[in-house]
């Protein structure tokens, strides 16, 4: 877009200056925000696709709410707490609460529930992450196989030493790891194939693809193939309809998330939420 912007130098840096305001502006009110506590954490169910459709899971998605009642979405204000190294205190924060929240959902008849927790590649790079992972397991006391990261897939392929290493560890506390927004990377199938990972997410974008009649369907029936060929689960985000969820289903895909079965709730409404399925 640079390139293709005519008369473009002047206009360009006019804008890039409004960016960098806008950003400084937005990271000054992050600060804000964690300090007065406006960041809060939302849980969305996910599913077996199959006919019990019992709920396996919740993701933990962050949530900030401005003062006038007005939300910064996640896609926006994570890539500056990232550039500014906040996400390491956040994302931090994000852990030992959805931790803590594990306990209590579990308690309510649901002893196998299992948390999934977005992980920046910052904080999993952080020479703390690992400590910090063990000390969230041993002040909750859940059970490391109910926790389990998602990784993007390019953090996942960058560095593969040491990310090779850092997964091994992360595995041997017994936690379990996904790669999310699967799909939209380049990752190797080679390295792939090395990487210690439990399960693979299906991107937003491939599921809604599904409706579509010409391309729909062929990177999600690309990755279920590939998990089953590498022994891995797959689940689904962002499925909206039934006739999305029985195509993947078809293709041999078992779990899934999204509107259809529930939006991201906070702990009450999720409390209710699992208590009328449980009924
Ligand atoms: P993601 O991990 O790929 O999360 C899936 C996103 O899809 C979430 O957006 C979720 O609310 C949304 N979603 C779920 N089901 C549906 C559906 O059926 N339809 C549609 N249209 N959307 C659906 P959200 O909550 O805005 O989060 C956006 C991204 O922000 C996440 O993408 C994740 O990359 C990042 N993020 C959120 N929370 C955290 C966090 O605690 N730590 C880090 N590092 N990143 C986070
Ligand atoms: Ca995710
Ligand atoms: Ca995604
Ligand atoms: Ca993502």
């Amino acid at each position: 877009a640079k390139k293709s912007r005519r008369g473009s130098f002047v206009t360009f840096s006019t804008e890039m200056g409004s960016d960098i305001r806008e950003r400084v502006r937005l990271l000054q009110s992050l600060r804000s925000a964690v300090e007065s506590e406006r960041l809060f954490i939302v849980y969305q169910p996910q599913v077996n696709l199959g006919r019990d459709g019992d709920v396996v899971g919740v993701e933990a998605l962050i949530r900030w709410r401005n003062e006038d009642g007005t939300f910064v979405p996640p896609d926006r204000f994570i890539p500056l707490a990232e550039a500014s190294g906040m996400i390491v205190a956040i994302g931090d924060w994000v852990l030992r609460m959805s931790c803590h929240e594990l306990v209590r959902l579990q308690a309510l008849g649901l002893p196998n529930l299992r948390m999934s927790v977005n992980v920046s590649q910052i904080q999993f790079r952080h020479p703390e992450f690992l400590d910090k992972l063990n000390a969230a397991l041993i002040d909750t006391g859940i059970n490391p196989k109910c926790l389990e990261l998602e990784i993007t897939e390019s953090v996942a392929m960058e560095d593969a030493d040491f990310m090779l290493e850092t997964l091994h560890l992360v595995r041997e506390l017994g936690i379990s790891i996904a790669i999310d927004d699967f799909g939209t990377g380049y990752s190797s199938l080679s390295h792939l194939r090395q990487l210690p990972i439990d399960r693979l997410k299906i991107d937003r974008a491939f599921v809604s693809e599904l409706n579509q009649q010409v391309s729909g369907g062929h990177i999600a029936s690309m990755v279920v193939e590939l998990g089953r060929n590498l022994n891995l689960t797959v689940i689904a985000e962002g499925i909206e309809d039934e006739a999305q969820a029985e195509t993947l289903l078809r293709m041999g895909c078992h779990e899934g998330q999204g509107y259809l079965y529930a939006k991201p709730m906070v702990p009450l409404q999720l409390k209710e939420w699992l208590q009328a399925r449980l009924a």
